[in-house]
């Protein structure tokens, strides 16, 4: 058995299980066109999937534009100009190569094939039933569609398979209308499309995908320099999502399964339930992108270096992580089920930063439900809050722990007479009565990232 799910041991592949179904049961995520019996590759993301989406997306953003001087953002379209993917290389190499087998009719990416069974040939055999195994064909990732009244070899346009082309293309209206200099970076958030060989393991390999891609451009002298620093900062970026460590590596790509347009490439990988696998590249693009729009749209992107009083064609350091991954690696990560009491607790260890839902307030009774209603409403103002009355405390505590959310403050019968109301840490259990005037600074204090 040879695929990313069948190499995971069990108890793990177990928990994804779970994860998966937690996730449609809390409404983080589902499959999309689910009543349709679901398409494969496509998934939608619930209340607090966006929620969670968007604060990762926040703190990338964050952390790679708003807290530097040398990044701007930018948002550029979709579909872009056919030509942009005869240039970039993609409408000539991108693709992968796969193989059926002709008995099970399983399909294989024949990389995956070749690393997941630790070989360096193509087996000839179906490792799944034993049976035949067709030659290996190409199969483009491009998802084509049609632009204008007429569908013909005229119309033929592409859905983006990465951000990063819109950003090359743009390189000099951004650099000429912000007066940047080199080295600055440009970074985006956006849908990418690819019609993956084999999509799976949830939400990580999936046909529509967003992307968060940040092009350094420097001077070539520098490109050693730069790329070093952005791959320790990418680590750092997801130790300050709360990843365990230990889960968390870099993997240098070897010669001969580099991108066309690569000279090096380092990938961050997480240590899946099904396997070690790439959250993000890293990668030194050299000038090769900006060389091939000047080639093939005969405009000229060169840069002219004040400092250097040199004129060149940048190169470019490359940082592409992927938002859906990202969340799926934070959640898997996060998830765990214990045993306390003798009694199970499902928890979401997820970042307070990062958690969807940052604060749940209850009435200890629902005679209180007045006061604590209020006490929600002005928490409301500045955090994410629940208000939630219904059932026991312990019940409405597990229901909040298994969806990350990791303050849960009870307004009691105490409350009246000393202005204190409990809160609740999600990890600890542990319980503290904070002054009502001062709980919204407690509560930012700790929800800040660490
Ligand atoms: P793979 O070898 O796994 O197909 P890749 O090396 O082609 O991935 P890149 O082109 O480097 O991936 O894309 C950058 C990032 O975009 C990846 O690290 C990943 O986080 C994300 N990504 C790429 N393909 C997908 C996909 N099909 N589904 C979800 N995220 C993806």
């Amino acid at each position: 058995m040879a695929n990313d799910q069948q190499v995971a041991d069990d108890q793990e592949l177990d928990s994804l299980d779970a994860l998966v179904s937690l996730c449609k049961r809390r409404g983080y995520i589902f499959q999309s066109s689910e009543i349709y019996g679901g398409l494969n590759g496509f998934w939608d993301y619930g209340p607090l999937g966006v929620e969670l989406k968007n604060n990762v997306f926040d703190f990338w953003w964050d952390a790679v534009v708003r807290q530097r001087e040398d990044v701007v953002g930018y948002d550029a379209s979709i579909i872009m100009h056919p030509k942009v993917w005869e240039a970039s290389g993609h409408l000539g190499n991108f693709y992968d190569m796969m193989v059926d087998c002709t008995e099970c009719k399983r399909r294989y990416r024949t990389d995956h094939l070749m690393r997941d069974l630790g070989i360096s040939e193509l087996p000839k055999e179906c490792p799944n039933c034993g049976g035949e195994l067709s030659e290996p064909r190409e199969f483009g990732l491009m998802f084509e569609t049609f632009v204008g009244a007429t569908k013909d070899s005229q119309s033929v346009a592409y859905l983006r398979p990465e951000t990063a082309q819109a950003i090359f293309v743009n390189f000099r209206n951004v650099q000429m209308s912000t007066r940047m200099k080199v080295p600055f970076g440009i970074a985006q958030r956006g849908k990418a499309f690819r019609n993956e060989v084999t999509p799976r393991n949830f939400t990580f390999r999936s046909r529509e995908f967003e992307q968060m891609e940040m092009e350094f451009f420097v001077h070539e002298s520098e490109e050693r320099q730069w790329f070093d620093y952005w791959r320790e900062a990418r680590m750092q970026w997801y130790l300050g999502l709360g990843i365990r460590e230990e889960r968390l590596r870099f993997r240098e790509h070897d010669a001969d399964e580099l991108a066309h347009y690569a000279r090096y490439t380092t990938d961050v990988e997480y240590q899946f339930p099904f396997g070690w696998q790439e959250l993000e590249g890293i990668c030194n693009r050299g000038s090769f992108d900006l060389s091939m729009h000047n080639k093939h749209s005969g405009k000229d992107q060169a840069y002219f270096d004040e400092a250097r009083q040199e004129k060149y064609v940048p190169s470019v350091v490359e940082i592409s992580a992927g938002l859906d991954r990202t969340v799926l690696t934070v959640l898997v990560d996060a998830f765990a089920v214990e045993q306390i009491n003798g009694e199970e607790r499902t928890v979401l260890r997820l970042a307070p930063h990062i958690a969807p839902r940052q604060v749940a307030v209850f009435p200890l009774s629902k005679k209180l439900g007045e006061q604590a209603r209020k006490l929600a409403d002005e928490l409301q103002r500045r955090f994410n809050v629940l208000y939630d009355e219904q059932g026991s405390i312990g019940k409405r505590y597990r229901r909040e722990d298994e969806v990350g959310t990791p303050f849960c403050v009870t307004f009691d019968f105490n409350s009246l007479d000393d202005g204190r109301a409990t809160v609740r840490d999600r990890d600890t259990m542990e319980q503290e009565r904070v002054a009502l005037d001062a709980l919204a600074e407690y509560l930012a204090d700790k929800l800040a990232p660490r």
